[in-house]
């Protein structure tokens, strides 16, 4: 517990989790998100230890007219889970796994990181579906939706929440499923963090008894981006692949001389037997001679390599939902990529379909069920004067791979703007978000997030 709270804060006093506030030694290990570039200096974090902790925490932040940041794995694109001068809700502690192996249900807490969970269900051969990195807080990512190594076999991250437990912006602690709060129930599977504080989650879990997976890389030509692209397409729905067009890393197991050159770097994830998956995996090695082929059967939690904690990227992003990548648009990524000059620019393709695609739109807030293939395009920056450059460069290319704003993951979402918000939901889907959200959050305390603004009584 901290020793210097502000007087506007001493109720804080009785949280049963750990109060860290400016001076406190640990105020600045604790206040970093994944992202650099976002430096923001919070009234106090609260790591909190029990849903009446959140509880607290939230009339608190009320009464004192506080801006609220609600954190849970912390990578946040847009920095939304931190707060100048404000409150944080730091889910980080709340993050036990309570597994029901014959029910095949787990309750998880949100501050759990998708390679904790991963690695806990992996001693039972059970999965959830989460997203391509170990680091990322259950939190955010199943609020958000969750599109994943398993997205094609197993649908999205929301696709298997049960139920969850929720703390409104009046301080009720609700559980919510199809029976309980049913239109809260369905806002937020994708609705993200804008209904309540979510301290855990019910989650259904899949068995895998086989899986292979790991990384394959490609030289990138226009024929072998297109080629990855309509094999990730036409793939049987047990392979989920994500192809990410870039320079080839200074990495141990890419040849120094590959080192910079532009390949297809792809993680590949195969949720089925040995013999079915060196079938599907045929047109993608048949593509080129690999670089590198580390695709092979073992646990599937080793699609999440060790990460480095300190690491801390700064990047420009957008992301959008295509058709397809054709040879003109392969040719387009190529160019662009071969004509950029950040250090680490990327242009990643992600095959949709198969479970995902059959859950019908209107059942939870994430609607573009049918969207054959999300992209998101990056470059990486160092200080303030680049980033425009960066972003210019994201823009260009983006804009020539989808001229129109086809809708958004928001997940993926950074600093696009309202308009890039309201796109995430079709109007219909927009319109009942903004309804629930009058319902449960009318003064909009929960709005560091991608916002859904209340509905206002006609
Ligand atoms: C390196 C990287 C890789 C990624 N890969 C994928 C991917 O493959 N697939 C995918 O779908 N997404 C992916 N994402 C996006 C990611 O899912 C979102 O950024 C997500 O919001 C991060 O969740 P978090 O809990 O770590 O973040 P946080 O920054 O802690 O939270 C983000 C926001 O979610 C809300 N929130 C978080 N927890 C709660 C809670 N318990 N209750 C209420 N609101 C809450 C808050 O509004 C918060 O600002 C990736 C992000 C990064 C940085």
């Amino acid at each position: 517990m901290s020793t210097f709270l502000p007087p506007s804060l001493t109720s804080l006093a009785g949280v049963a989790g750990q109060v860290v506030t400016p001076g406190d030694p640990a105020y600045d290990r604790t206040r970093a998100v994944f992202y650099g570039g976002i430096d923001r200096h919070p009234s106090a974090i609260v790591r909190v230890a029990t849903a009446d902790d959140v509880r607290r925490v939230i009339a608190i932040a009320r009464k004192e007219g506080l801006e609220l940041a609600v954190r849970s794995g912390g990578h946040s694109v847009a920095g939304h889970s931190t707060t100048e001068g404000g409150l944080v809700i730091d889910l980080r502690d709340l993050s036990k796994i309570e597994v029901d192996i014959a029910a095949r249900t787990a309750w998880i807490d949100t501050g759990a990181t998708a390679l904790q969970v991963t690695e806990a269900l992996s001693h039972h051969g059970l999965v959830i579906g989460f997203g391509d990195a170990g680091s990322v807080g259950v939190g955010g990512i199943t609020l958000g939706g969750g599109i994943g190594f398993l997205v094609r076999r197993f649908g999205m991250t929301i696709d298997a929440v049960l139920a969850a437990e929720l703390v409104t912006a009046d301080g009720r602690i609700l559980r919510v499923d199809a029976q309980h709060e049913p239109d809260l129930f369905w806002a937020i599977r994708g609705g993200g963090g804008n209904f309540g504080v979510v301290t855990r989650f019910q989650f259904r879990l899949h068995p895998l008894p086989h899986f292979t997976g790991g990384i394959l890389i490609l030289p990138a030509t226009p024929e072998t981006i297109a080629g990855f692209a309509a094999a990730s397409l036409s793939a049987p729905e047990e392979l989920s692949a994500i192809g990410n067009v870039m320079p080839a890393p200074p990495a141990p197991f890419i040849p120094t001389d590959v080192q910079g050159r532009l390949v297809i770097l792809a993680f590949i994830a195969f949720a089925g037997d040995d013999e079915a998956a060196t079938r599907a995996l045929a047109p993608f090695r048949a593509l080129a001679t690999p670089i590198a082929d580390m695709v092979k059967p073992g646990p599937y939690k080793a699609m999440y390599p060790p990460e480095d904690p300190n690491y801390r990227p700064t990047a420009v992003a957008k992301t959008m939902f295509v058709n397809g990548i054709d040879l003109p648009a392969a040719r387009t990524i190529h160019e662009h990529l071969s004509t950029g000059d950040a250090p680490m620019r990327v242009a990643q393709l992600r095959a949709l379909g198969g479970a995902m695609a059959r859950v019908p739109a209107d059942a939870t807030a994430f609607a573009h069920r049918t969207k054959p293939m999300l992209v998101n395009v990056a470059a990486f920056y160092q200080g303030d004067a680049e980033r425009e450059v960066r972003r210019a460069w994201v823009q260009e290319l983006s804009h020539a791979l989808q001229p129109r704003d086809d809708g958004a993951y928001v997940g993926f979402l950074t600093d696009d703007g309202p308009e890039r918000i309201r796109s995430a939901y079709p109007a219909t889907t927009w319109d009942r978000l903004s309804r629930i959200k009058a319902t449960y959050d009318p003064t909009n305390l929960f709005r560091l997030n991608q916002n859904i603004s209340p509905a206002v009584a006609r």
